[in-house]
């Protein structure tokens, strides 16, 4: 695309080409830079799996915890998945680096439900990796490497994903379904489906987007988040609510019979010896 936004700078006269190719050299060159750096990160042990835990609304216990990916860099220091994540996502580094967040996360979960911990995770699949025509092989061999039962591993999907490539993506997530892993829809209200169009996804989960949450005290988002979730309940799915912070957001998300919580409320992502001594020593047991 490089030629056509000079294309369209020459165009606007010689200033703003000069501006132009400034600042798409400069955005080219920090990626190219971070791409570099990140097919290095997983051999310089560099990445680590954050844990963030999930409560479960009736029980007030923590029953699951999300995988989120941190990339520690030598210079810059912590990168967010938000910048990195894309990266990974437009070279393939995602294939190697989403097989090893799900291999860390199925054997942190094994090694916790061996010690009593009756939790679950939830690991973030990429649209890239479902295009992988083995990703469901792979996903089973791991699992069964790490003799972790399926059930106990949830996958996160977004919407982009559920609605890309349809056919496909649904007849992978069926087969991972089929095996026992859950399927959830991550990030629930961002994108582009409606609330009939859930029935039709093979799905087991749906997390409510925290921008949702955000004004939930608010009577109209209020009722928003709750016929999404009477419709989810009516067709069988669990509800997640994601990104709450408050006690009134969480006060509100109670009286709304969602079954399970995620959100600094609870706690921010932990590094897994943190979540170990926060979550479950004594607890949960
Ligand atoms: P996500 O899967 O929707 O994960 C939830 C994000 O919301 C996380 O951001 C989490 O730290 C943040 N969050 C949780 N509770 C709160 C809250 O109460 N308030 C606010 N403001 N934020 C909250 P994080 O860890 O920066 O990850 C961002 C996104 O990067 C994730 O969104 C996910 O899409 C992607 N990502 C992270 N790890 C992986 C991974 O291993 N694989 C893939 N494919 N994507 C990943
Ligand atoms: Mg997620
Ligand atoms: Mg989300
Ligand atoms: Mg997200």
């Amino acid at each position: 695309y490089a030629d056509l936004a000079m294309y369209k700078a020459k165009e606007k006269g010689r200033n703003n080409y000069q501006f132009f190719t400034n600042a798409m050299n400069e955005e080219i060159l920090t990626k190219s830079l971070l791409e570099n750096d990140l097919r290095k990160a997983l051999s310089n042990n560099e990445l680590e799996v954050y844990y963030q835990p999930q409560l479960d609304v009736d029980t007030d216990k923590v029953i699951a915890t999300e995988a989120l990916l941190r990339w520690h860099h030598p210079e810059k220091g912590f990168v967010s998945p938000m910048e990195f994540i894309p990266i990974a996502e437009e070279t393939g580094l995602i294939m190697p680096i989403g097989e090893w967040v799900l291999e860390e996360a199925c054997k942190q979960t094994k090694k916790w439900r061996n010690q009593g911990h009756d939790l679950t995770v939830s690991v973030n699949l990429s649209n890239v990796q479902l295009m992988d025509n083995r990703i469901v092989e792979k996903i089973k061999d791991i699992l069964l490497k790490i003799k972790l039962e399926p059930q106990y591993l949830t996958l996160e999907i977004t919407e982009s994903t559920a609605i890309t490539s349809l056919k496909d993506t649904h007849c992978k997530l069926k087969q991972l379904q089929l095996f026992g892993v859950n399927i959830a829809l991550d990030d629930f209200g961002t994108g582009y489906s409606s609330l009939s169009y859930l029935s039709s996804l093979p799905i087991n989960i749906v997390k409510i987007d925290k921008s949702f949450i955000n004004d939930i005290t608010d009577k109209t988002k209020k009722e928003i988040v709750k016929s999404v979730s009477n419709i989810a309940h009516s067709i069988g799915l669990k509800v997640v609510a994601e990104g709450i912070e408050e006690e009134e957001q969480f006060t509100v998300i109670q009286s709304l019979g969602i079954e399970m919580i995620q959100g600094y409320y609870l706690s921010r992502p932990l590094p897994k010896e943190e979540m170990e001594k926060k979550f479950l020593n004594h607890l949960n047991k």
